[in-house]
């Protein structure tokens, strides 16, 4: 088998081309790290770059006769997520041990939740390019403990361990097997980390590991079962997981065609090779010998606290997503980039806010979000306030500067800051609306150019030429409804 780039794996094109009258099926367990200040049973802090073992209690080394504690806040978070993800909260849980070895796991076991997670069925709808919405449904979301981190490469002889994440809280959210290609995988991701990031439940660093994925791949012909799957473990980045995505798709396919069957393995993504590998073979729940952690008791909510959780959640993405649609007059693909990340939503809605939606949010989507990018900042970093931006786009509606005037004024506040207003007085840049002052431009120009002048009659296209000409000796300052209706009353045309 050839070896491939990530970048030469990645993309639509090459799927369909790879796959042919197959079709990929995907479901993902999402780790995701709560934002706690403390860990799931301990009052250990979970602060990320800390010193090796500088976070570590008695409980989270495993020192015997240590007995974990539950920590209030983060149920809550989970509780929050369900909602989040518009799941079934299920008031009574149950965590169980989940039995292993590992150097990196002092307790010979992670708590976790097998038969009774905390949370249920959910959903998140996918915000497709074409505008369209794809429903992925949630399996369950439960608790369970972080391991600690095995290092290897600090020392000569010997494997060192940082038990610094060991007890970390993570929900771990699992997708029904309903992702059906790489792009739908990676928007699957990205709403998540999104919904994560309004509730406020987990950072949705993927670079840092707060957020990683099991990749779940299988392939089939379609309307036949499912297939046999295999899982890529501990992805935390989109990009791979689409490009480990389409490798293993056509891993798979090119074992079935040439008559070999899958067999369920754990896989690991070589990133540098583009390739998965085997890992292990895979284990089954009954490998893991799950039973109730005798140290816990049962996990009851009261449905009072359940609500007022409810009653505190911010306006989603979707309900933001809709709002922007119904109310401002936005496109579904317009509102879908503005609602992804909470701090552009604010900013674009204190942009709107007393001012046309559409102009707005083409504001807002192409000029702000096109010089952040370029200049590699985030919302929060920008130069140019939401309140700034709306003054200035007050100018445009006022008639005090064209909207072409307003792109130079536009570049300036970023580069160099400052008020709309102020610069376009300090410039000389106000709008000359004035048809007096427009007509003596006009004239000068017809004078100037008989020739032109007399084709207008017979090709009316000519007056265009002559709308360039007043706008250019304007230095773009004329306004070019005036400057159409004089050419015309002069030209006819
Ligand atoms: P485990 O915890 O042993 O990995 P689960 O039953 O919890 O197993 O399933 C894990 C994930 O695998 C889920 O996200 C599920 O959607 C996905 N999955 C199950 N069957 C398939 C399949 N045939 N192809 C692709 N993904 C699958
Ligand atoms: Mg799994």
């Amino acid at each position: 088998m050839t070896t491939k780039s990530p970048e030469a794996t990645t993309g639509q094109k090459l799927i369909q081309g790879v796959t042919g009258p197959w079709e990929i099926v995907i479901g993902l367990e999402v780790h995701a790290q709560v934002s706690s200040n403390s860990k799931l049973f301990s009052g250990a802090a979970t602060e990320f770059g800390a010193a090796p073992n500088s976070q570590v209690s008695l409980v989270d080394a495993a020192m015997p006769g240590m007995l974990p504690v539950i920590n209030k806040y983060c149920v809550e978070q989970a509780v929050r997520t369900g909602l989040g993800l518009e799941a079934q909260i299920n008031n009574y849980s149950v965590f169980d041990r989940k039995n292993y070895f590992y150097p990196d796991l002092p307790q010979g076991y992670q708590i976790s939740q097998y038969l009774q997670p905390i949370v249920g069925e959910g959903t998140v709808l996918l915000d497709m390019p074409d505008g369209k919405t794809v429903e992925i449904g949630i399996e369950r979301l439960h608790l369970e403990q972080d391991a600690g981190k095995s290092i290897h490469d600090m020392h000569p002889q010997h494997s060192l361990v940082d038990l610094n994440r060991s007890g970390v809280a993570l929900m771990e959210i699992v997708s029904k097997p309903d992702i059906r290609s790489s792009e739908e995988a990676g928007l699957y991701v990205t709403k998540l980390r999104s919904i994560l990031r309004y509730l406020g439940t987990c950072d949705g660093n993927m670079e840092q590991g707060s957020m990683r994925a099991d990749v779940n791949v299988s392939v089939r012909r379609p309307g036949e079962e499912l297939g046999t799957r295999c899982e890529i473990k501990n992805m935390n980045s989109i990009r791979f997981i689409r490009a480990a995505i389409e490798y293993e798709a056509r891993r798979q396919v090119d074992v079935i065609e040439e008559g070999g069957t899958i067999t369920q393995e754990t896989l690991l993504y070589d990133t540098a090779n583009g390739v998965t590998r085997s890992m292990r073979s895979k284990e089954e729940a009954h490998d893991y010998r799950y039973f109730p952690d005798p140290d816990l008791l049962p996990l009851e909510l009261d449905q009072s606290w359940v609500d007022e959780i409810r009653l505190s959640l911010p306006e989603l993405p979707d309900q933001k997503k809709k709002r922007f649609i119904d109310d401002l007059g936005l496109s579904p693909y317009d509102a879908s980039v503005l609602v992804a990340d909470r701090e552009r939503a604010a900013y674009f809605e204190t942009v709107a806010e007393g001012r046309d939606g559409k102009l707005a949010s083409n504001w807002v989507t192409s000029d702000l979000f096109g010089a952040l990018k370029k200049s590699n900042l985030d919302v929060t970093e920008s130069p140019v306030s939401a309140e700034a931006l709306g003054r200035l786009i007050d100018l445009i509606s006022d008639n005090t500067i064209s909207g072409k005037i307003a792109k130079q004024v536009f570049e300036i506040m970023f580069a160099e800051g400052g008020e709309a207003a102020d610069i376009v007085e300090a410039r000389g840049l106000r709008q000359v609306t004035d048809s007096g002052a427009i007509e003596a431009v006009v004239d000068d120009i017809i004078a100037a150019n008989p020739e032109k002048a007399a084709e207008v009659a017979t090709k009316p296209k000519a007056l265009g030429w002559f709308v360039g000409q007043v706008m250019k000796a304007t230095q773009g300052k004329a306004n070019p409804q005036a400057v159409n209706e004089i050419l015309k009353k002069k030209l006819g045309g």
